[in-house]
């Protein structure tokens, strides 16, 4: 579960998110994979396609692929 998931399902326990967010926290960084995202679901980490700009993950690629012009060769 990523970042974000995890801090909805706790968001109605003030000390929870505190004690989560202190220790859970993704590193702030210059470069590498917590700085991107899904631009679909906001997912983090690997499987980020780039290419052509695209910042999907492979999951919403895969989903939306169809509308953005791209064709099933095999
Ligand atoms: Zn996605």
């Amino acid at each position: 579960m990523s970042y974000e998931g995890v801090l909805n399902q706790i968001e109605n326990n003030k000390n929870k998110v505190k004690r989560f967010k202190k220790n859970n926290k993704p590193k702030d960084r210059d470069f590498g994979k917590s700085k991107r995202k899904c631009r679909r679901c906001g997912r983090r980490g690997r499987g980020i396609i780039r290419k052509y700009d695209l910042y999907y993950c492979r999951q919403c690629f895969r989903e939306i692929a169809d509308k953005l012009g791209f064709k099933k060769l095999s």
